[in-house]
């Protein structure tokens, strides 16, 4: 049977980015150890106290259809949280809650998107971005943000790309680059989204990992609220991915159109997750602040061993769980690096091509293995470049 053009189109070519994930799952069925820095979930499971009350809410009869928005004190609770985080006045019709933020960013952009219509985003971008525009009906167009700018777009750059376009999509802390954008990044981006009547989808599911600087919403920003959509999760602040829990917050009007979207898609979330979800959210920051505690100390002992290296270069970032390495001076695209590490040394990493065309000879590392095998599998990455650079130098 023919499918259609649209879900043939998701992912052209039939490549999802995932070429060396999935290659590297394939070795370890066959029993070869691997390490793997490919893939943003945390070394930790769920935390026993919020399986307890998801268990709890189950039990006390929270498995039938919940309400499709999500229940009344979940939607509060990340009400009173973004009217925190952003200043902005947030109330309970401005918030869908959605199995996880994937769900947000599709919801996101069939509000902004008539079929055929340009969605911006910034390359280098999460690998599902563009497949989820096209989702949605639009045409996903990359605006370059390039490495010598430490990945952060440029107001020249976005005003040749907005004209014609509906919506622009923004991820700060970004994934895969970890740049927290500054604040002049955000409001360049706001005028830009201005003077073009774009839709901002403000992607903020990384906003409690941040090492360097500080994490500002777009939505904050004055003329902000009415035209920007923000997506959030307790996948990365909570360790909860596999629950599937997150957010779209925006204008009441929009959101109640996102609530149609739910209605015919997802039907709404389980309500044993949205009560554990409004449990994790009432641990506060301390519990937030150990969630992520661990990839800082992996990054801070990563740029340490780095410092002054000849052969390797972080690109300078400020938050979430990934670390964007320069490999250019082996010699080597980050596509050929991570294969030949991959069957050399038995540690898989992320191509930068998989992000797009910016982050090309360079690759991310998720700072997801504990501690030791995380140490181990970085100083090996390391001899690898080493040598992959001497002999470069031999050859010549
Ligand atoms: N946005 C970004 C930038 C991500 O990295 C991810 C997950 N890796 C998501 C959204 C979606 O996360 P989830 O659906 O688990 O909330």
């Amino acid at each position: 049977m023919r499918v259609s053009e649209r879900i043939e189109g998701l992912t052209p070519g039939g490549d999802d980015g995932w070429g060396i994930f999935h290659r590297a799952r394939a070795l370890e069925a066959q029993g070869l150890p691997i390490l793997n820095l490919t893939i943003g979930e945390h070394d930790i499971r769920t935390d026993p106290a919020i399986l307890d009350a998801m268990h709890r809410a189950a039990r006390a009869g929270a498995t039938g259809y919940a309400a499709i928005p999500g229940i009344a004190p979940l939607r509060d609770a990340i009400a009173a949280r973004l009217t925190e985080a952003t200043g902005v006045p947030t109330a309970r019709d401005n918030v869908l809650v959605t199995p996880g933020g994937q769900a947000a960013l599709f919801a996101a952009h069939m509000i902004a998107l008539d079929p055929g219509d340009r969605g911006l985003m910034i390359d280098p971008y999460y690998a599902t971005y563009p497949g989820t525009i096209r989702a949605a009906g639009g045409i996903a167009v990359p605006v370059t943000a390039p490495a010598e700018t430490g990945f952060l777009p440029r107001a020249a750059d976005l005003r040749a790309a907005a004209p014609g376009a509906r919506s622009l999509l923004v991820n700060t802390p970004n994934n895969p680059t970890g740049a927290v954008y500054p604040v002049d990044t955000l409001e360049t981006i706001a005028a830009v989204c201005h003077d073009h009547d774009l839709w901002l989808i403000s992607d903020e599911v990384y906003d409690t990992q941040v090492w360097q600087g500080a994490h500002v919403s777009p939505r904050a920003l004055p003329g902000m609220g009415d035209r920007t959509l923000v997506v959030g999760s307790l996948s990365k602040s909570h360790a909860m991915t596999g629950s599937r829990l997150g957010w779209l917050v925006g204008p009441a009007e929009a959101i109640r159109h996102a609530v149609l979207l739910a209605t015919h898609i997802t039907y709404g979330v389980p309500g044993y997750i949205q009560d554990a979800g409004l449990f994790a959210l009432a641990q506060g920051p301390a519990f937030e602040a150990g969630i992520a505690a661990p990839f800082a100390r992996r990054r801070a002992a990563a740029l340490a061993r780095l410092d002054g290296h000849p052969a390797l270069r972080a690109v300078p970032s400020g938050g979430a769980m990934y670390l964007m390495l320069d490999i250019r001076a082996t010699g080597l695209s980050g596509t050929a690096f991570a294969e030949a590490l991959l069957d050399e040394a038995h540690i898989a990493v992320m191509p930068g091509e998989s992000f797009g065309t910016a982050a090309a000879g360079h690759v991310r590392i998720a700072l997801t293995l504990p501690d030791e095998a995380f140490a181990e599998a970085f100083a090996r990455l390391v001899s690898f470049a080493e040598a992959r650079v001497a002999a470069r130098h031999t050859d010549a």
